[in-house]
């Protein structure tokens, strides 16, 4: 554990910057009636508005059903751009694709659109930066930015949204069926936003993007107040926790929020959530060699875990820059799912989408760099079923 990483502070107020500017997907349906009024518009044009933007419509001479005269003045005023493509990177033939966005204050966030047979998965920012300190990750080492504004959290899946529905990605139009808050920051330190977040991804169109609870999946290091506020909204997405270490010595070192809310207490909350929705939770596990991925680890994971409704998710470390740590070997890897699931926990390992791209999980530090020079970072979100690992399920 010894070596180049220098430890952050934990940051859970995110630095005040200038807020972005107001954006229909910030307000409830009433305010955006209410915000088309004041425009001197009847309330209704707030509907033909929503219609336009989470089909992913920007340009306002497309919106035909808006009289000519007061298009430009109402996507002004409610739809303003606040996500500039800086560039899309494609990987894994095409099916693959992250996209880099510059916001309105010059902050930088990603996010990763991955197709599979039958679904297609976008992992979206929350925060541009985190404060969360997760030495092995790159989006950690960064620190936090700022909160992005739920327009600016839900404008990303709106754009991949459109990007299935056109066919940008190989394989011709699709349809996106999950969102996973696996890309920059910390979902549950943005708590707000977040939830508007998960209004407008399953509320059914033309108000939202209508996605089931079940495909959209919230990841947390595990913020114990926020998992229970989470518990008690009454919405069933599905929980990851990111525990990456059975026990609170390693774990106080490698998810540094551990010092504050304990691995039990973790648990014991997703539990509480599982209760509520019925629904297993994820364990994010990073498998990292000589660190975390010892047998007499993978035994302790078991013990803490088994009879919990839990899955574990296993995950190879994706190498950041400058760090010391590197994935566990393959053989390492079968040792710990086989005494996972000897202990009767579900595992699965995760695929590594996006990684020569700088796509996968923990490797989104957005910078403007070119592209090529491994400084992009954006976590990859989706699982699927390791070939050589047999694995069940995914999220
Ligand atoms: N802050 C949230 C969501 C963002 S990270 C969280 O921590 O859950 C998404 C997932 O990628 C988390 O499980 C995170 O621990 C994991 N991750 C971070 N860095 C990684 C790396 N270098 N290799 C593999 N997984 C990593």
């Amino acid at each position: 554990m010894d070596g180049a990483m220098t430890a952050l502070p934990l940051v859970f107020d995110a630095p005040r910057r200038g807020t972005p500017p107001r954006h229909l997907a910030d307000l409830t349906r009433e305010e955006a009636r209410a915000a088309v009024a004041d425009l001197g518009q009847p309330a209704f044009r707030a509907d033909q508005l929503a219609r336009h933007f989470y089909r992913g419509v920007t340009d306002p001479a497309q919106m035909t059903d808006l009289p000519a005269a007061a298009r430009e003045a109402l996507t002004e005023a409610l739809l303003p751009g606040l996500l500039t493509v800086v560039r899309h990177q494609t990987a894994d033939n095409g099916r693959t694709r992250k996209t880099l966005w510059r916001l309105h204050d010059g902050a930088l966030v990603e996010s990763v659109l991955m197709r599979y047979p039958g679904r297609a998965t976008v992992c979206i920012s929350s925060q541009a930066g985190c404060g969360m300190a997760c030495p092995f990750c790159a989006t950690g080492q960064q620190g936090l930015t700022r909160n992005l504004s739920a327009a600016e959290i839900i404008g990303q899946a709106v754009a991949a949204a459109a990007a299935m529905a056109n066919g940008e990605l190989d394989g011709g139009p699709g349809r996106l069926s999950n969102v996973v808050f696996m890309g920059m920051g910390e979902p549950l330190a943005n708590y707000a936003r977040v939830r508007k977040t998960l209004d407008a991804l399953l509320t059914p169109a033309p108000h939202g993007l209508g996605l089931s609870q079940r495909s959209v999946t919230v990841s947390t290091v595990g913020l114990v107040p926020a998992i229970r506020r989470l518990t008690e909204e009454g919405r069933n997405v599905t929980l990851a926790v990111s525990l990456h270490a059975p026990d609170d010595e390693l774990r106080d070192t490698l998810v540094p929020i551990n010092t504050r809310w304990k691995v039990q207490e973790v648990v014991d909350a997703a539990d509480a959530y599982a209760k509520r929705t019925g629904r297993r939770y994820s364990v994010e596990y990073a498998l990292i060699r000589d660190v975390n991925d010892q047998p007499f680890r993978a035994d302790l994971l078991g013990t803490l875990l088994a009879g919990r409704l839990a899955h574990v998710n296993l995950i190879p470390l994706n190498p950041t820059p400058g760090s010391p740590w590197d994935a566990s070997p393959l053989p390492a890897q079968r040792e710990f799912v086989a005494r996972l699931r000897a202990a009767g926990v579900a595992t699965t390992v995760r695929d590594t989408r996006g990684q020569d791209i700088d796509g996968a999980c923990g490797q989104l530090a957005a910078s403007d760099a070119a592209p090529g020079v491994p400084s992009v970072a954006v976590p990859t979100p989706s699982v699927e079923p390791p070939v050589e690992l047999g694995a069940e399920g995914d999220q």
